[in-house]
């Protein structure tokens, strides 16, 4: 039967979600992020609740259920003003790729951390040449006897200071073609030849983003990701719970934007009546509301279709989702900006802090243009452009 309200347990888990996070809020959110420091207390926080890795099988330490829960999660954090970058890295696109094509032993050993927030896991795949080309990336790996040797650079990976391991895509030869194909390694953050440092970046928030250089990395044969001929099936199985975490994340810091907006403009008054009377502070932030329900709603069908393992359908719907929650994200803290007029580029109100973050959301994790190109050719038929 097809239903367009999520299940109860769905809403339960958002109401709890949701108040533990406005334990935090989002003061205490830009506080870390201004002072340089990490928000590990809401990150275990949500890990010791079951949380984190509620869409791992719970054999594996996880809550046992799907992409849109998870989502719910990031969701209702960034409504509270504290969204959490990692979690769309971690569990979503690292958990879900191991807990579907890792070896028995590879899943015992990576996804009980990532659920309990003690091994967070960050993942690698942009390379400062090959850019949104990712056919064109160079890092290589190469076998050594029983060891795999890594070389390579990536830009812009999230959290790297953060997570124990790091999810990195990089080419390997193909011993019977001598082709180089796709494969992942789960590389330790603390590797001897594994460096990074951070990217100075205009986005308030305390996860960071950082070049990683990776200079003959040694590892062991079961660095390797399940099958050395899966990598790029593996890789498309990161795709749609990027896609739709990334959405969530969006959708939420508009509905963050938009319900501080709303009770100020319902409070300001300077002519006769609350500046929200005027329509013309009051539409753009109605418009950028219907915006952000119709990206939510096509969030939910795309985690739907996801979980009901329509991976096809699934990623028509996961790259509209996150292109449209983006765009509305976009237009709620503009609208939320301009309604608090100068308070609007404060600090204490913090809307002018939430312009980068939702701006970010149309350039990562797949940008504005390769979602168009993707559904001018895929969803339209249209020849491919690029
Ligand atoms: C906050 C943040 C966090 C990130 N975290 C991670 C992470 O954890 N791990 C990771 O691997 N990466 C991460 N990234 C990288 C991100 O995925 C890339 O920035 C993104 O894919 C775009 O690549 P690029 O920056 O190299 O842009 P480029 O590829 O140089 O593109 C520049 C512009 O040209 C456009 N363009 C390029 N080709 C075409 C075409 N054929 N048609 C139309 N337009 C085109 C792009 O859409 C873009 O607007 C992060 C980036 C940001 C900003």
């Amino acid at each position: 039967m097809s239903n367009f309200t999520e299940t109860e347990e769905r809403q339960e888990l958002r109401r709890q979600v949701s108040k533990l996070a406005k334990g935090y809020g989002r003061d205490w959110f830009v506080e870390r992020a201004r002072s340089g420091e990490k928000t590990t207390e809401l990150w275990m926080e949500i890990a010791k609740a079951g949380y984190l890795g509620v869409n791992i099988p719970e054999e594996y330490g996880g809550g046992g259920g799907g992409i849109g829960d998870v989502a719910a999660v990031c969701e209702e954090l960034a409504a509270q003003g504290c969204p959490l970058l990692m979690m769309v890295v971690s569990p979503a696109i690292c958990g879900t790729v191991i807990a579907r094509y890792g070896t028995e032993e590879q899943k015992q050993r990576w996804l009980p951390g990532i659920c309990d927030g003690t091994a967070t896991m960050a993942f690698a795949i942009t390379e400062p040449d090959a850019g949104t080309n990712s056919h064109n990336i160079t890092t290589t790996a190469r076998r050594d006897g029983d060891e795999w040797v890594l070389k390579g650079q990536k830009i812009y990976i999230s959290g790297v200071d953060e997570a124990e391991n790091v999810l990195v895509v990089a080419r390997a030869e193909d011993e019977r073609t001598g082709k180089l194909k796709p494969c992942l390694f789960v590389v330790p953050t603390d590797s001897a030849g594994f460096e990074f440092t951070a990217i100075p970046m205009e986005i308030v928030s305390p996860e960071k983003q950082f070049q990683v250089f990776i200079d003959d990395v040694r590892l062991p044969a079961d660095a390797l990701v399940g099958d050395e001929d899966g990598g790029l099936v593996q890789l498309f199985a990161g795709l749609n719970p990027e896609r739709i975490m990334a959405a969530s994340f969006s959708t939420g810091l508009a509905r963050h934007a938009l319900e501080k907006a709303s009770a100020y403009a319902k409070e300001r008054t300077v002519f006769k009546a609350p500046i929200g009377s005027h329509q013309a502070i009051a539409h753009p932030l109605a418009t950028a509301h219907i915006e952000n329900e119709l990206a939510r709603l096509m969030t939910q069908k795309a985690s739907a279709l996801v979980d009901a393992g329509d991976d096809m359908a699934a990623g028509e719907a996961a790259n509209m989702a996150k292109y449209a929650a983006a765009e509305a994200a976009v237009h709620a803290v503009d609208a939320a900006v301009q309604t608090h007029g100068g308070n609007g580029i404060t600090q204490e109100y913090g809307m002018a802090g939430l312009l980068v973050a939702a701006r970010a959301g149309r350039i990562a994790p797949v940008s504005r243009e390769m979602i168009l190109n993707f559904v001018a050719m895929h969803s339209l038929g249209l020849p491919k452009s690029y």
